[in-house]
């Protein structure tokens, strides 16, 4: 049997790979240190788990309107002010979480041959759902010398006739780099003078150590050439319940809830009204939060620098430290990734090599630190003694 070629363009989630051979170590027996999946280890706030029960007890448990719940989407619109966007809910399609967002968006503004600026190192599902809309990922790198914040010059570079749209994530997986006002400055006139569309995933945008917020739809006449793609699950605890959506010019919003109508007819009800609750009740356990992962990143930060071979900058955003470890590599003759097996292996630390972004990534680790502070210690302690260990010779390479 034959299954459409379309599948063959898409890609995954290296995580989840990696999350399996770590479940495979615990089923025998072992304790594993996750580092690799990204998710926050808070519970979701008790007031939004509490408002969608109710909606469930008040029978809020049909199909909602396709584009959402109107007072969801309205929520969603001034909740933007934050980020100094100006939007209503017109603007607004909600979705089962950022990813189908982000999705829905790449179908209705990528066509066959179309051009893509994407990170390298970026999240792996833009260039899978790039390359599924028929388009072409055209990769920009990210430079650590600016703690990889997007740099306008290696963007306008790779411009072409055929580029359509450029991907922004900011904050960004997989190394916590943000802009400046100045770089996004930038980066809204090169969009404006190449008639590009910008897809800006902010989904870490509540998550950040210098206080800020932003967004490049806050630029004058920005707003009408971008699509955020948002969600709930990072910055409210919330990645089981599915709840994301985008932000695009009026326009727009049809396509979306078109395509919405043909894939999941709408976002579970009840979950919108959690979504509400977190919107517009107290956001003291977002703030908690984010002091918590300070000093994780802190924590984390400051006991990779210390193991001879690795430098790691300190991240101004998300909850992904992306340690460089090319010292480490050449001494042993590994790659990032038979690093990251050989850690998980012996060592029982699960992490992400950063060539799971991309190329890129290459001479990296992806590590998630929203964990407790002594697995972090532990992930720390069994770092060192792993690369302490690692010879030439005990790499396997005499
Ligand atoms: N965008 C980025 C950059 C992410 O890292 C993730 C999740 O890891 C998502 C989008 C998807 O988020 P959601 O759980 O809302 O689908």
């Amino acid at each position: 049997m034959h299954t459409a070629a379309r599948l063959d363009t898409l890609g995954t989630e290296q995580a989840y790979v990696v999350l399996a051979a770590a479940r495979r170590l615990e089923a025998s027996g072992h304790k594993v240190v996750h580092l690799e999946i990204g998710e926050p280890d808070m519970p979701t706030p008790p007031h939004v788990v509490e408002a969608g029960v109710r909606a469930l007890r008040d029978g809020l448990t049909r199909y909602a309107l396709a584009a959402g719940v109107p007072e969801l989407r309205d929520a969603i619109a001034r909740s933007l002010a934050a980020r100094g966007v100006r939007a209503t809910a017109e603007n607004v399609v909600v979705t089962p979480g950022a990813k189908p967002a982000l999705f829905c968006t790449a179908l209705s503004l990528i066509g066959p041959g179309d051009e893509v600026l994407c990170p390298d190192p970026g999240f792996p599902i833009y260039e899978s759902v790039v390359r599924f809309a028929g388009g072409r990922p055209v990769y920009y790198p990210l430079d650590e010398t600016r703690e990889f914040a997007p740099h306008v010059d290696a963007i306008a570079e790779r411009v072409t006739p055929r580029t359509r749209v450029l991907i922004l994530n900011l904050p960004h997986n997989p190394t916590g780099g943000v802009a400046t006002t100045h770089d996004l400055t930038a980066l809204a006139a090169l969009a404006q003078r190449h008639d590009l569309w910008v897809i800006s995933d902010e989904v870490y945008g509540q998550i950040r150590y210098d206080g800020r917020r932003d967004s490049i739809a806050a630029l004058p006449g920005m707003s009408d050439r971008t699509v955020i793609v948002d969600g709930f699950s990072k910055g409210y605890s919330m990645t089981g319940w599915r709840l994301g959506y985008g932000v695009m010019p009026a326009s727009l919003t049809d396509a979306m809830t078109t395509l919405v109508i043909n894939n999941v007819s709408c976002t579970a009800t009840f979950v919108q009204y959690a979504g509400i609750a977190a919107l517009t009740g107290p956001q003291d356990a977002v703030t908690r939060m984010v002091a918590g992962l300070r000093a994780k990143r802190d924590l984390l930060v400051r006991g990779l620098n210390a193991i001879e071979g690795i430098t790691c900058a300190s991240p101004a955003g998300a909850f992904y430290c992306f340690p460089d470890l090319s010292g480490v590599l050449e001494r042993t003759g590994l790659t990032c990734k038979s690093f990251a097996e050989r850690l998980l292996a012996e060592q029982h630390v699960a992490v992400l090599a950063g060539t799971a972004f991309g190329p890129g990534g290459e001479g990296h680790l992806r590590l998630c630190y929203a964990t407790e502070p002594v697995e972090l210690e532990r992930a720390l302690g069994a770092l060192s003694r792993f690369v302490g260990a690692l010879t030439p010779a005990a790499a396997g390479l005499t």
